[in-house]
């Protein structure tokens, strides 16, 4: 008997570098250049190691979830957390996804999609962008088991406006749609006014970028209460403690400074702007982004060459050898300080 022919075989997600060294700069995985909230250092520097003899809460019950149903006008209810929001999308392909026909997703999108499609054997069709990276919301309107994109869209950072997300939603009664917000608070308007009007909505969020704690692992979704419960039984099926304390107590922290969260938003955006300046002056043309990146490509050196000269000068962006965007580099936005030394770095190169 060979057991290796019934090995569930996946190919996993390849994830951004993560340089050990200190001196790097790091603009290759969205993470935010700035700290977290001052209240969550002070949080942490207070907390009670005792407290990890215990388990966790359930997180639905804890004030985590009650902050972010205030935040978002919700119930606690309407709300599900899970360990990032590659924990909560995996749980929602888990939950939702069980139809047969294929699920539909772009083909330039988050690579995780097609990976978790794979490790739970979800048929899905992919439903190219346009010539210019542009969704196209009609190829939506077929036949599918569900539907999931990013909005903004990642690599691309293009942001769909509501009134075709909605189209969307509404073509598509019957399955479940799920919208990826993970980059939303970068100048987008989220679908969250949408819930009341569609069960069939999930929408998902994550403290990874715009609240500066891709570390602590937060994500949650927010919709229709049912969505919720169905989703909450697969993950307490799976695992019956899947948040850490200290994650569920240090992220009701940066829940409540509100103001420091909307400064480093803020601060990211107005940085984005003058690198869309400073890398039309070095050539480069992008995407129109309403995210924490820029998705660039120039004129005459070819992105390979750029991604590895910009390596050997310790600063890293993110480049995919796969068709329609390999001439492309994403590049996260850092601190202005960051931004410069990439500016310098360019200059140089091309
Ligand atoms: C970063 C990212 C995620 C996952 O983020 P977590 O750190 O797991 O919360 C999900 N979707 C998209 C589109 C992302 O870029």
């Amino acid at each position: 008997m060979n057991w290796e022919e019934n090995v569930r075989r996946v190919v996993p997600y390849v994830p951004g570098e993560q340089p050990g060294q200190k001196d790097v700069i790091k603009l290759n995985t969205n993470e935010c250049p700035y700290p977290p909230s001052s209240m969550v250092k002070n949080k942490m520097a207070g907390m009670a190691y005792e407290d990890l003899r215990l388990y966790p809460e359930f997180p639905e019950k804890t004030p985590l979830a009650q902050l972010l149903a205030e935040y978002f006008h919700v119930r606690t209810d309407q709300i599900f957390i899970g360990v990032g929001s590659d924990d909560v999308l995996s749980m929602a392909f888990l939950t939702f996804f069980n139809s047969g026909k294929p699920i539909l997703f772009p083909d330039i999108t988050y690579s995780f999609y097609d990976v978790w499609a794979q490790l739970y054997h979800i048929p899905y069709r992919i439903c190219p962008l346009d010539d210019s990276f542009h969704i196209r919301k009609e190829d939506y309107k077929i036949d599918n088991g569900g539907i999931i994109f990013p909005n903004p869209n990642a690599p691309t950072g293009i942001l769909m406006d509501l009134e075709a997300v909605e189209e969307m939603i509404a073509a598509n009664r019957d399955v479940v749609v799920i919208v990826d917000e993970a980059y939303i608070d970068f100048g987008g308007a989220s679908a969250l006014p949408l819930i009341e009007k569609y069960d069939n909505l999930l929408i998902v969020q994550t403290f990874s970028k715009s609240r500066a704690m891709a570390g602590i692992r937060i994500g949650y979704a927010i919709g229709n209460e049912r969505l919720i419960r169905y989703l909450n039984e697969v993950k307490y099926s799976v695992n019956s403690y899947t948040m850490n304390r200290p994650a569920l107590i240090l992220g009701a922290e940066a829940v409540k400074d509100d103001a420091y969260f909307k400064e480093i938003c803020g601060k990211i955006i107005a940085t984005r702007e003058r690198a869309e300046k400073e890398l039309t002056a070095l050539g480069f043309t992008f995407t129109k982004s309403c995210a924490n990146f820029i998705f660039a490509t120039h004129k005459e050196k070819c992105a390979q060459e750029i991604f590895d000269r910009l390596k050997e000068r310790n600063i890293y962006v993110r480049h995919w050898n796969k068709p329609r965007i390999d001439n492309y580099l994403r590049i996260t936005i850092g601190t202005d300080e960051q931004m410069d030394k990439l500016f310098a770095s360019l200059r140089a190169i091309v």
